[in-house]
């Protein structure tokens, strides 16, 4: 049986490390999860156990809700618990890259641990949102990253910054980010140049701004939370958008968000964040088994409401 629809807590995961506990009995046995603080909506629990499924690993993943405070202890509990691989969910992130043994050089520059592999006793953390949002820009759109100019809002926030560092990296031939806070904007851009070497443009979300920067822009990237509840208001003012424009809304709240009926009233070509979702788990599963994902499973997993 598995347990999509419960949390568990940080005390259930120590008691489990001890060998007790409600995690113990559980079949198949409890080896992945995610921590998130909340974790309750995670989409994450029905994907993974529907690549073991198809993989006939007797594995199961599970939400645990881990507070701030908790995750140091609940980090060192994941070896002894047996566990080979955790995902990291908000508030955990960036909290995460002092708390790891290792962390994967390009997780360091995108300032994020989103993935946990456990091996030999010890956590070896990596970030796979950057090149799932590449993947599933290929996949939505058919044109590499690396050929697009972008724009990023709320391109300082966490999921914003790694995106930033993945268009770095890919070399896109222009990137700029739009950020609510306009010091944290110039922050991450700062960083990106000494880090990375590559010139990141930083503006605040201010119309006159995003205006100019929409006239050199191929790819609009929504990294922003707006859209996840209903009624949200787009992060971009109306009239805006050109049918030449791509958008990519990160959040993936189900319906059609406010950014994404701008886009499809534009005659934009647009997607929804759940090809973001899909990509960044196939690629930690990939890394917790070191062997290709069920890309289809996955995704049909996703899809269930
Ligand atoms: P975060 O670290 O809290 O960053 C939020 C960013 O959005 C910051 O840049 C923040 O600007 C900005 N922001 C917040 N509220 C705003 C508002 N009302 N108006 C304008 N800007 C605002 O959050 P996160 O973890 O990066 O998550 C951001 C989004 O990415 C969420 O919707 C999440 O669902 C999505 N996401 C999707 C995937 C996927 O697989 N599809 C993966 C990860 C994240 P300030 O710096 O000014 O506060």
């Amino acid at each position: 049986m598995n347990n999509e629809a419960v949390v568990f807590s940080a005390s259930d995961l120590a008691l489990y490390a001890r060998g007790e506990g409600p995690l113990k009995s559980l079949r198949p046995p409890v080896r992945l999860g995610i921590f998130g603080d909340p974790v309750a909506h995670s989409a994450s629990p029905p994907m993974h156990n529907a690549a073991a499924g198809v993989r006939l690993l007797d594995v199961q993943f599970v939400r645990i809700l881990v507070k701030p405070e908790e995750l140091p202890n609940a980090l060192r509990n994941l070896a002894p618990a047996g566990f080979i691989g955790l995902s990291l969910t908000m508030p955990h992130k960036q909290a995460a890259l002092s708390l790891i043994d290792e962390v994967d050089p390009k997780a360091r520059l995108m300032g994020a641990i989103n993935t946990v592999v456990v091996r030999d006793g010890k956590l070896h953390g990596h970030n796979t949102d950057g090149p799932g949002l590449s993947a599933a820009v290929f996949e939505e759109f058919g044109i590499p990253l690396k050929q697009l100019r972008i724009l990023i809002l709320g391109g300082a926030g966490g999921a914003g910054r790694a995106i930033t560092a993945q268009c770095a990296l890919e070399g896109c031939p222009s990137i700029t980010i739009a950020n609510r806070n306009i010091k944290k904007g110039h922050s991450v851009a700062d960083e990106i140049a000494k880090t990375i070497g590559t010139m990141v443009d930083s503006i605040p979300l201010d119309s006159d701004k995003i205006r100019q920067a929409l006239a050199s822009t191929d790819l609009i990237i929504n990294a922003t939370p707006l859209g996840m509840k209903a009624g949200d208001p787009s992060p971009l003012p109306d009239g805006m958008l050109r049918p030449d424009h791509l958008v990519y809304d990160t959040v993936y709240s189900g319906g059609e968000t406010a950014l994404l009926k701008q886009a499809r009233l534009a005659g934009c070509r647009c997607a929804g964040g759940f090809s973001m979702l899909l990509h960044q788990g196939v690629l930690q599963n990939v890394l917790w088994f070191g062997e290709p994902a069920p890309l289809e499973a996955m995704r049909s997993a996703l899809r269930k409401p």
